[in-house]
């Protein structure tokens, strides 16, 4: 029997643990007027989606008393695809701070928009400050030519070499129609994937559909290095849903992750919470085994790549 370094064991999440991988969060000056930051940055797309939706708001602060209630131990958060190169960088600034401020709660993404004058230079600073990753992306809405806009290469092959997975925001196919919702054609997502298949991709919110298509072999084999995040899930699908990706792309695909602070349950609750999205997964009746992975092992395993 293979004995595991003492120190190596204390890094793993214990097997309770809950790591969310998608969460947002923001400082006191945005969530106090969002509608005077959204402007005087430019930033339309945004408010649209954060003014019509079941939005709510978290600073760091706020955010670590809501995991202490609800038995999170750590968060991932997510950068957003803005429409400006400046509030990319503003953001990753705030994340900075907030992953010192925190060091053993918060991990982060950065945010990166195409056209920075040097992206390359933006992502080396945020691996200076502790970023670990991209995304959340959705580059339709930062450039007309989206994925195709040409210094994604030179992003993503940086991020390849890095080991840094990118989570990507994917719209359901079919669904609901709501204020600011983007299609992500399918399609283009899987050319992506077959275009960088050493890149480990997120795909946001169940890949909008994408794990039925997983009993296609083509897309079976570009699905090879793409895990799926639950985001959102309670607001887009029925909790049948956890089983059933599950038996579509199995459980070592499958991160937690609740798209925090959007309300997840608008019906019952004024304020954002975990307690809807925790107990699908509780009824869903997958194994222990399983959950121990969805909940925090398969994104340990995500980010330990790096080292
Ligand atoms: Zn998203």
């Amino acid at each position: 029997m293979v004995r595991e370094d003492p120190a190596v064991e204390d890094m793993k999440p214990s097997s309770s643990d809950v790591w969310d991988c998608h969460v947002h969060c923001y400082p006191d000056f945005v969530i106090s007027n969002p509608k005077a930051f959204s402007e005087a940055n430019n930033e339309f797309h945004w408010l649209d989606l954060v003014s019509n939706g079941p939005q709510g708001w978290a600073n760091p602060e706020n955010l670590v008393r809501a995991m202490d209630r609800e038995g999170i131990e750590k968060v991932v958060l997510l950068g957003w695809y803005w429409e400006n190169p400046q509030t990319c960088r503003l953001q990753n600034e705030w994340y900075a701070q907030s992953v010192k401020q925190f060091p053993d709660r918060f991990m982060a993404f950065a945010a990166i928009h195409p056209e920075e004058k040097d992206p390359i230079e933006e992502l080396e600073r945020a691996s200076d400050w502790g970023a670990i990753g991209l995304g959340e992306c959705l580059p339709s809405v930062q450039v007309a030519e989206g994925w195709q806009y040409p210094a994604w290469e030179r992003i993503i092959n940086w991020t390849t070499n890095h080991k840094w997975p990118i989570n990507v925001h994917v719209t359901e196919a079919v669904g609901h129609k709501y204020p600011g919702r983007v299609d992500t054609p399918l399609m283009d997502m899987v050319e992506l994937f077959e275009k960088y298949p050493e890149q480990k991709w997120i795909c946001a919110h169940w890949g909008g559909g994408l794990p039925f298509f997983s009993l296609n072999r083509r897309i079976k084999n570009a699905l090879k290095n793409v895990w799926f995040d639950t985001a959102a899930s309670p607001l887009l699908y029925a909790p049948e849903i956890w089983k059933i990706v599950t038996q579509l792309v199995g459980y070592e695909k499958i991160l937690f992750g609740s798209d925090f602070p959007l309300i997840l349950d608008p019906r019952n609750h004024k304020k954002p919470n975990w307690s809807k999205i925790l107990s699908e997964i509780d009824n869903s009746g997958l194994s222990d085994k399983a959950l121990k992975a969805i909940l925090s092992g398969n994104l340990n395993h995500l980010v330990s790549l790096r080292a």
